[in-house]
């Protein structure tokens, strides 16, 4: 006999947790969902092709990737994130802009699992595209910043830089470049190979080896254009407006390579530093275009579902409680009384469980204590020969016996009224 376990990096979201989970996704998404963005489900995998436009200077790319040849020849990869296959999206069905979307869902990483980093991870985020105006920038920061005041987290910080244009960013490398290629003595064997290929991607070693050499590396700000120097200081304008603080941090260039102008990052001050990233996003004018589209300005972020959780955790916010039951079915027949009166329970709107394998009354009060609900329908042979129930208040333990057909307005009454389980769109 083989017993099996979650795969390294994996691991099982379990009750109560999974619905703490889905409540945090669904603050997120009524916050954005108020700022006009709609949900963009995109498939869990795609043409290996659309990653490989994050940049090939990226571990993303050149390590982490889950890509695989399937059964007709294809060369496809578990979505490492959401902005490269929304841009794909955008390409392939042209919405007219502005394309306000949100999205939820796991990506896929091949990294070296630790508390905080997974290779299965979560992640809330929204894209905006067709869009270049500074106060976009703004409000998309702001959204981000306000779902994490919206959840209860104090401890979180924003960080924020302008990696300018596409030129100015070409001579701000070229510069980085001769600047590290002077102190390659002092850099990590690591650094030297990230040299190689992109020497933007230096500034985000960790080691301590390469701290000092990083620390003297000349600064993205010389390097602005006037246009990009003028969106910068507007969107820190913008933020200044809305009382939103932030750190300007000139070496922040964040982990994938498409980031033009605005980049930030939500950092929490209650994680270990090595993963206190809860969050982060910016500007990405070349993507769609890049992808096959026509040239579309984008912006977005994506938020750690994980990490931020863990942040929760630590910061002893956004609790969560599964919510009550309003009804356990006691039965003690068997017959089909008591499946139809728990059918007619949840159609009425009622939260409804019940006890199987007719075990005893007192093993079934037992259940019905456990489980949370406020009131209890026993259903005993009298009950289902007179088509009657029993009503039992679990918290006074008061009952009573009416008419099933009573039923319902006895339980409005004891427990307010309940909308009726119907779509209504
Ligand atoms: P990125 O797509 O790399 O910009 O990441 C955005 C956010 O996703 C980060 O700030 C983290 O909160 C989260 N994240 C990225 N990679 C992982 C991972 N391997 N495990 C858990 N969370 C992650």
């Amino acid at each position: 006999m083989s017993s099996f376990q979650t795969s390294p990096g994996t691991r099982d979201i379990l009750p109560p947790h999974a619905g703490r989970w889905r409540a945090l996704i669904q603050v997120f998404a009524d916050g954005v969902e108020s700022a006009g963005y709609q949900n963009i489900i995109p498939p869990l995998f795609e043409d290996l092709g659309v990653f490989q436009r994050l940049g090939d200077a990226t571990d993303v790319v050149t390590k982490e990737m889950y890509d695989f040849m399937d059964k007709g020849g294809r060369h496809i990869a578990l979505r490492p994130e959401h902005t490269a296959s929304v841009c794909r999206a955008f390409a392939q069905h042209r919405p007219t802009p502005p394309w306000k979307v949100w999205y939820s869902g796991p990506n896929f990483r091949y990294e070296r699992p630790q508390a905080g980093r997974f290779r299965q991870f979560d992640q809330v985020g929204i894209e905006v595209l067709g869009v270049d105006d500074s106060q976009l920038d703004v409000e998309v920061i702001s959204l981000g910043w306000d779902f994490y005041q919206a959840i209860g987290l104090s401890n979180v910080s924003l960080v924020i830089n302008s990696l300018g244009d596409a030129g100015d960013r070409g001579r701000y490398i070229e510069a980085l470049g001769a600047y590290f290629t002077t102190h390659s003595e002092t850099l990590s064997e690591q650094a030297l190979a990230t040299l190689e290929r992109n020497p933007l991607r230096v500034l985000d070693s960790k080691r301590p080896q390469d701290a000092s050499a990083i620390a003297g590396a000349p600064a993205i700000g010389a390097f602005l254009s006037t246009d990009a120097a003028a969106h910068f200081a507007a969107v820190c304008a913008g933020l200044d407006a809305l009382n939103i603080p932030y750190v300007v941090n000139e070496r922040l260039v964040r982990g994938l390579d498409y980031y033009q102008r605005t980049t930030f990052e939500f950092i929490s001050g209650s994680l270990d530093s090595a993963q206190n990233a809860v969050g982060g996003g910016g500007r990405y004018d070349g993507l769609v275009e890049d992808l096959g589209g026509p040239a579309t300005p984008g912006i977005g972020f994506a938020l750690g579902v994980d990490r931020t959780l863990l942040a929760c955790d630590a910061e002893e916010c956004f609790s969560y409680g599964f919510p009550a039951l309003d009804v356990f079915v006691i039965d003690t027949t068997g017959g089909s009384y008591a499946l139809s009166i728990t059918h007619q329970l949840r159609h009425s709107g009622f939260s409804a469980d019940r006890a199987f394998e007719g075990r005893s009354m007192k093993s079934q009060m037992k259940s019905a204590d456990r489980s949370g609900a406020q009131v209890a329908v026993i259903i005993g042979d009298t009950e289902a020969e007179e088509s009657t129930c029993t009503v039992r208040n679990l918290s006074t333990s008061e009952q009573t016996t009416i008419p099933s057909t009573e039923l319902q307005s006895h339980l409005v009454s004891v427990l307010g009224p309940r909308q009726p389980r119907r779509h209504t769109p």
